[in-house]
């Protein structure tokens, strides 16, 4: 989103990630597996170690890069991650196997709009970090906010897409529709009754959401 001599100055100032962490993202980027972004992740964790969360709702582990990274930044944080794609699942469960965070990381498989019954039993939750397919976000945001705790905070990635969500004219009829869906879900969020949001120009755009609270 930033001037990309900006972009890398910042990247380039972020440290190594551990040894575990760089194979990752080395593969998902030589598998084509879309991860968060650098500074939208490290947005993302700052806050999370602000707020001091106690236990995340992921929803879309991919690999499982995130749901590390979030393990590693908050330490005694519990973290529940659901993932659809067996594939993905599987490579998630063997990299969190090899990682020193297995004990705090439940993995959830199957579709998020199905597995309800089961992340009810781990609510409530001080962070959910929607992170799965773009055109069912409000569904996602819907479902599952109502097991965030009173003061919890809702994150959501992707909202500004590539910055297509800016674009009056888009050629390929696909992207335009998942682009109307993003910014169908993002007009809802900001006008949302009992939500107030911010969003970030940061990775890929990130949106952070809290109750509105009193002052609603
Ligand atoms: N959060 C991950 C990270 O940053 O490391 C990246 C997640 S990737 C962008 C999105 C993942 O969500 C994909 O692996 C996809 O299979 C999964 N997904 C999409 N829709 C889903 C759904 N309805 N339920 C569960 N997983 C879903």
């Amino acid at each position: 989103m930033l001037d990309a001599k900006l972009h890398s100055y910042i990247e380039g100032l972020i440290l190594e990630r551990n040894p575990l962490l760089t194979e990752m993202e080395f593969y998902a980027r030589e598998h084509n597996v879309p991860i968060m972004e650098l500074e939208g992740i490290e947005t993302m964790l700052q806050l999370l170690r602000i707020q001091g969360t106690k236990k995340i709702l992921e929803v879309g582990t991919a690999i499982g890069y995130s749901a590390l990274r979030m393990a590693e930044a908050l330490p005694g944080a519990q973290i529940v991650t659901i993932e659809r794609d067996d594939e993905r699942a599987q490579l998630a469960v063997g990299f969190i196997e090899r990682s020193a965070y297995k004990e705090r990381i439940t993995l959830i498989k199957g579709d998020a709009l199905e597995v309800e019954e089961q992340i009810s039993g781990h609510a409530p939750f001080d962070a959910i970090f929607i992170d799965a397919a773009k055109g069912q976000y409000k569904k996602f945001f819907e479902m599952y906010s109502s097991y965030l705790s009173s003061d919890g905070m809702i994150i959501t990635d992707n909202v500004l897409f590539k910055g297509l969500v800016a674009e009056p004219e888009i050629e390929s009829k696909r992207i335009r529709n998942l682009v109307k869906k993003i910014d169908d879900f993002n007009k809802w969020l900001m006008k949302h009754p009992d939500y107030i949001s911010v969003i970030l120009p940061v990775g890929d755009g990130v949106a952070i959401s809290k109750r509105r609270g009193e002052s609603k």
